[in-house]
């Protein structure tokens, strides 16, 4: 991607740059002898559902109330009462909702990001990708679907078999960055859009909806507190 290379080319990394895992987990046992987990290292959700601050403060209000059970009436149920409360807390939370709200605002973002620059007659092209299913670390991590021991075990014979390649997913982000026409998603077209080579994915209604991207956007704004500087609309 040479334009790329070229914005980037002058710049350093300033220190070694540490990946961890943001994934959504639940500490089991959440309380023990003596002891208790609140916020974040009780449960963490994934950072995009914008949910920890909330739930942190929130577990902190019940786990005092577990706490001064035990410490003013010697209650030890309150404990047990706190474990349920993480664990129910946990389970409504929807992590693949999350995940799907967030890829269906990527996308209406791209469109919408591409519509704003037609009205505005600005000559950027804005384009969206999937890499389909892919081969690459998921499986072993075992902070993300790796923790479940199957999935560690049996993810990756499998997926040698029935997942296509790190290198063939990137297919479909190079095609988006190259020649893909403005506005358009693109994605490997087999197998339910999971591998195979690349074309136009499939796009659906709530993608297409405008009025849903224009609230998206101008909620997004709002919330931001920043606005896209368009020609003549700064
Ligand atoms: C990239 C990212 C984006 C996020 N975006 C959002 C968002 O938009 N909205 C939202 O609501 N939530 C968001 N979250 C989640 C949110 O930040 C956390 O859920 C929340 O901060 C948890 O609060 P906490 O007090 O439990 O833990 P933390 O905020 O992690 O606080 C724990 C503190 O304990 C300290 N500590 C750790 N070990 C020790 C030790 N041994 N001794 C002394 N101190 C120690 C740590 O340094 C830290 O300051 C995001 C998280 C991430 C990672």
């Amino acid at each position: 991607m040479p334009n790329v290379g070229a914005t980037v080319g002058k710049f350093e990394v300033a220190e070694i740059v540490i990946i961890r895992s943001a994934s959504s987990r639940r500490l089991d046992p959440v309380t023990g002898d003596g002891w208790l987990a609140a916020g974040d290292s009780a449960s963490r959700f994934d950072p995009l559902s914008s949910q920890g601050i909330v739930k942190a403060l929130r577990s902190g209000i019940f786990a005092s109330y577990a706490i001064s059970d035990l410490l003013e009436r010697g209650d030890h149920d309150g404990l047990e009462r706190y474990s349920r409360y993480v664990l129910e807390e946990f389970k409504s939370y929807s992590e693949i909702r999350a995940y799907n709200a967030s890829k269906l605002a990527n996308l209406l973002f791209a469109l919408e990001l591409q519509r704003r620059a037609a009205v505005h007659r600005v000559p950027l092209s804005s384009v969206a990708a999937h890499p389909g299913f892919s081969a690459t670390g998921l499986f072993v991590d075992p902070e993300g679907v790796g923790a479940n021991r199957i999935v560690r075990t049996l993810g990756p014979p499998l997926a040698k078999v029935f997942v296509q390649s790190p290198a063939a997913a990137a297919q479909s982000i190079l095609y988006a960055a190259s020649v893909a026409p403005p506005g358009s998603y693109t994605g490997p077209q087999r197998l339910r859009e999971t591998r195979g080579p690349v074309g136009p994915a499939k796009v659906s209604r709530l993608v297409r909806d405008g009025a849903l991207a224009r609230r998206l956007w101008s909620v997004s704004e709002d919330l931001t507190g920043f606005r896209y500087p368009w020609p003549g609309n700064p």
